[in-house]
């Protein structure tokens, strides 16, 4: 096998290190970091330290929420809502971006959760002229366009915080999104909270963040001191365990289908888009998490990716007609 023997990672996988015996750099970092990623004891009371500062906060700003989630009609934003709000009584304020790439499972289950957990929710709809222009750049530049959906997520995501005097954002990146490129502490919870956008859009970006700060084409919101939280940091569970949960509580209604992101009918585009930039499909760095941290074994992640790989690689040209017809610029 080519990559690394221990979690799979395919050798093009970006910013990978191979030692002399086919181990990783993100690998060593999970070792030398792994007691404190995985004492979830310790973690979840870090987090509730958080929570209380940010009650406090907002009871100081005469604040009406809490904080605040965005909700996609998946299951972790759902999850979370559910939690901070019955488990951590917080006041939360939940948020749509309305991007065009909703399905109906998505919508479905977004109605279903602001009704059965009666939380507020705003849906923020962008200018279409300047959604489709970031949209056609983006796949011009980077053969990509997710990274609009993240960007204008965190930054409406911050801007409302800031307009409502909120003191906190909880996100529901998972435990394998926020690790996949893990070799440094560096905006990686949690070893780095981030309190402002740019510093949130670290985690994700790393180094881009700076160059397009610079440029100033994006806005980075330097006013909005807000502190972000990617809740699956500091709680263990499961994805089928969310599932069942949000079924047992509220009714959510599962996908229909095993594809990863049914909340979102371009993912296979996003998909393609990455096999053919980078060689290999979305999840490749969050199947390797899986078999580094031993709840699959490599070759299941490999093989995983693969079948990803395959499913991914052709698209119906219906579908691709579609989303470019979606993207294109007025
Ligand atoms: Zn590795």
């Amino acid at each position: 096998m080519s990559g690394c023997v221990r979690c799979g990672l395919p050798e093009n996988y970006a910013g990978i290190k191979l030692d002399e015996n086919g181990v990783c750099n993100y690998c060593h970092f999970y070792d030398e970091h792994k007691e404190e990623l995985t004492d979830y004891e310790a973690l979840e009371k870090k987090f509730s330290a958080e929570i209380e500062k940010a009650k406090q906060k907002a009871k100081e700003n005469g604040a009406k929420y809490d904080c605040i989630v965005g909700v996609s009609g998946g299951k972790d934003g759902a999850y979370i809502t559910y939690q901070l709000k019955h488990k951590y009584g917080m006041r939360v304020l939940t948020y749509t971006l309305d991007n065009g790439f909703s399905t109906d499972f998505g919508k479905d289950n977004i109605a279903n959760l602001v009704d059965k957990m009666d939380v507020d929710h705003i849906r923020i709809t962008v200018n279409e002229s300047k959604l489709r222009g970031y949209y056609s750049a983006c796949m011009k530049l980077m053969h990509n366009f997710c990274s609009v959906c993240f960007h204008l997520c965190h930054y409406y995501s911050h801007l409302l915080a800031s307009q409502y005097k909120i003191p906190l954002i909880v996100n529901g990146r998972t435990h394998m999104q926020v690790l996949q490129a893990a070799d440094s502490t560096k905006g990686i919870e949690p070893f780095e909270i981030s309190r402002n956008l740019a510093d949130f859009e670290y985690q994700m970006f790393g180094r881009l963040v700076e160059k397009m700060a610079s440029t100033k084409r994006l806005d980075y919101l330097p006013e909005a001191e807000v502190t972000s939280l990617s809740y699956f940091m500091y709680h263990d569970v499961t994805d089928e365990e969310k599932m069942a949960f949000l079924q047992e509580k509220v009714g959510w209604n599962r996908p229909k289908s095993k594809v990863p992101h049914p909340d979102c009918w371009a993912h296979h585009i996003a998909e393609k888009c990455s096999i053919e930039k980078l060689g290999y499909p979305v999840r490749t760095g969050e199947l390797a998490v899986f078999a580094r941290e031993g709840s699959m074994t490599v070759e299941e992640s490999v093989a995983e990716r693969e079948r990803d790989t395959q499913y991914f690689s052709t698209v119906d040209p219906e579908l691709e007609a579609r989303f470019y017809a979606r993207i294109k610029k007025r």
